[in-house]
């Protein structure tokens, strides 16, 4: 196949396999969004969706979150993992988001990004998630079957939203992305896995003898 070929492929059977992109981290509004994005570095979707609502009961908005002491933010999230530094960052942007945006989760990437424990893949999922711009968050899974699929060869994440957004149409992004991780989650958590096993790998590659070896993050 060529890659116009494997694009198309890709995006009808991920289309089949998954009509539905419900949104992974549950949240009612877009600050809630943002704080469950920055608690799930290094940590599963499930084990968020756990703690959120503990910690949305005590402050569920900048208002009430900005007044609730960094050290009983870091106890609630403590199974989360990084507490130390995720309590200081939630505590800080509420306290940002208070003073410098009136309360309101600022909606362009520049602002989301000056917030403290706020890279470019948390203020792309917000940005798509909560706000429908057009994003492409590249997480592990992302990359490893962008490289699988021969649709980058990136060395890192930045490379492979470059390539994503280059060859699959804007009108995709905020729909595929989600459909990229649902299908890395249930398909391509194996790290071993070189390439040759599983519905999309063997029909974009049917002939692939050599093992896959993915470049690393
Ligand atoms: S064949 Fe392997 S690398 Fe390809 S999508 Fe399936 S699990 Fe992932």
């Amino acid at each position: 196949m060529t890659k116009a070929e494997r694009v198309d492929f890709v995006l009808e059977e991920l289309g089949k396999l998954y009509p539905e992109t419900p949104i992974p981290l549950d949240h009612h509004d877009p600050f809630t969004l943002l704080v469950a994005v920055l608690l799930s570095a290094q940590c599963t979707d499930k084990r968020v969706n756990m703690i959120t609502p503990v910690l949305f009961r005590r402050a569920g908005n900048p208002q009430l979150m900005a007044k609730l002491p960094v050290e009983e933010i870091q106890e609630i999230i403590r199974p989360c993992g990084l507490s130390p530094q995720k309590a200081r960052a939630i505590s800080v942007l509420s306290d940002m988001i208070l003073n410098n945006h009136g309360g309101e989760v600022p909606q362009t990437f520049q602002e989301l990004e000056a917030l403290p424990g706020v890279g470019h893949k948390t203020a792309s999922v917000v940005m798509s998630q909560a706000f429908g711009f057009p994003a492409f968050p590249v997480d592990t899974h992302i990359h490893r079957l962008s490289q699988r699929w021969g649709l980058s060869n990136g060395k890192n994440v930045v490379q492979t939203e470059k390539d994503l957004k280059r060859i699959f149409p804007q009108e995709h992004w905020n729909k595929l992305h989600l459909q990229m991780i649902f299908y890395g989650r249930e398909y391509c958590s194996a790290r071993g896995c070189d390439g040759r096993v599983c519905g999309i790998c063997t029909a974009l590659y049917p002939g692939r003898r050599k093992p896959v070896v993915t470049k690393k993050a």
